[in-house]
């Protein structure tokens, strides 16, 4: 276990929070802190009332002292945290005083790197708690408190040991050259690579709901101009924010919109009309168009009846993974009604921005793709993890592919190893410095 030979301390409420502020402070010389205030040793785990003094025994705030003896500690340090009325001004006085005794300030994210580095979290449960305090809706809080209390993680660990055990296996292979061959072509050996695989597979999908459960759902909205997209943008986000006009090519630039559906955080992005243009500044908004289609979680397509099947065409290009939506509006110019079919894989609704019929529906659907549905277990995850299961897999691909075609034992084993490398990185079983820095700068200070 790693421990600090200095003491940090902070304000560990928000600025201007009413009622209670909090100061914490963590490291070797919290318990000689603690004693200063009260004046004799503090008890762990007990709220002490005392009046929280500076060096000139002027008076700076009367509250609560709470001691937490390590390791029983958020950090596995000694802890201290010490409530007092939430004015800034006496907060800072009180922090003063911390620091007057022996702390220093903490940076961010600092407490809860010291929690990683004791071993009280593992890394993706720590980057859980500052997508906690982040989260914009019910379901992204609920999904990181799931990776706080270590369900990702879980998962993660299960599936690096049955990589340990398998590399084990194949390489005590390699150590007895002469039973390799035979050794490597047991069907077991496959068949637990397979079994692998697929238990990567399920994880990547729901760690792909994770991210986009914690970053919100990117969605490119596309079709010619005139369709009606910045009507439906209009419609789902409730407001102005596009100008609306019956003039073909208005929406020149990528406008965008963040909003939370239902609990859901979503990111729309109202794209230029598609088209071939002799315009210089619609021609830079069609780029642009096209760039954001590359970065979209999610297509939309906006056509109406006559158009469908040729605006289809616009999907054309479009990354592999990003899935897809058709939305047939302007029903209510035919007289028809809201319905939807699901055609090759993709999704078609029909609805009119202008009356609102089917709106709950592309609201729903928009929900589902966002992640929503996952039910009770349904984790965060960040896009680092997502990428890093997207290389184990890889690895294992590349790893059965040499085992199949040249029974090479030795270039199996080293796929592996790199696999559990980079599988590791999730939760900080193989860390590097750099990747630390940039987990923790990006968390508040006291936390
Ligand atoms: P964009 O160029 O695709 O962004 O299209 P707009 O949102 O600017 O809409 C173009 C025109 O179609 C405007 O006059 C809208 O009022 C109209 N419009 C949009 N949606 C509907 C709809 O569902 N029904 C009808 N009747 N008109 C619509």
């Amino acid at each position: 276990m790693a421990t600090s030979t200095d003491t940090i301390a902070a304000i560990a409420t928000a600025p201007g929070a009413a009622g209670v502020g909090v100061v914490r402070v963590s490291g070797p010389a919290v318990p000689d802190i603690a004693q200063t205030f009260l004046g004799g040793p503090a008890r762990s785990r007990h709220a002490h009332f005392v009046a929280f003094r500076d060096a000139d025994g002027e008076l700076i705030d009367r509250g609560l002292l709470l001691y937490f003896a390590a390791p029983a500690s958020y950090t596995g340090e000694h802890v201290l945290e010490l409530q007092g009325h939430g004015s800034p001004v006496l907060l800072d006085s009180l922090l003063r005083r911390c620091c007057g005794l022996g702390a220093r300030l903490a940076r961010p994210g600092e407490f809860t790197e010291r929690a990683f580095l004791n071993g009280k979290l593992d890394l993706a449960q720590a980057e859980a708690v500052a997508d906690l305090i982040a989260a914009r809706s019910r379901a992204s809080a609920r999904a990181a408190l799931q990776s706080m209390e270590g369900v990702f993680s879980q998962r993660v660990e299960a599936l690096l040991q049955a990589l340990i055990a398998l590399r084990v296996h194949i390489e005590a292979a390699i150590d007895f050259p002469e039973e390799e061959i035979d050794f490597l072509a047991d069907p077991a050996i496959t068949s637990q690579l397979q079994t692998l695989r697929e238990a990567l597979t399920a994880l990547l999908q729901e760690a792909r709901r994770g991210l986009r459960l914690n970053d919100g759902l990117r969605v490119a909205i596309i079709g010619r101009p005139n369709v009606g997209k910045s009507s439906l943008l209009n419609a789902l986000a409730g407001s102005e924010r596009a100008i609306v006009t019956p003039i073909a090519g208005t929406t020149r630039d990528v406008l965008r919109e963040s909003l939370v559906l239902d609990g859901i955080a979503l990111e729309l992005a109202d794209t230029a009309g598609l088209r071939d243009t002799e315009d210089e500044v619609e021609r830079e908004g069609v780029r642009r168009a096209q760039g954001e289609l590359q970065r979209a979680d999610v297509a939309v397509l906006v056509t109406d009846d006559a158009h469908a099947d040729a605006d289809l065409g616009l999907f054309d290009g479009l990354p592999a993974g990003t899935e897809r939506l058709v939305l047939v509006n302007k029903i209510d110019l035919a007289q028809g009604a809201p319905r939807q079919l699901q055609r090759d894989g993709t999704h078609w609704l029909w609805m009119s921005a202008k009356t609102g019929a089917g709106l709950d529906a592309v609201r729903e659907r928009l929900r589902q793709m966002a992640g929503a549905g996952g039910g009770e277990g349904a984790f965060s995850a960040r896009r680092r993890h997502v990428l890093a299961l997207e290389a184990t897999g890889r690895h294992l691909d590349q790893a059965a592919d040499v085992l199949q075609s040249v029974r090479a034992g030795e270039l199996a084993a080293e796929e592996l190893r790199q696999a559990q490398h980079v599988l590791g990185e999730i939760t900080g079983a193989y860390s590097s410095d750099d990747l630390l820095g940039a987990i923790f700068s990006s968390f508040c200070i006291g936390k």
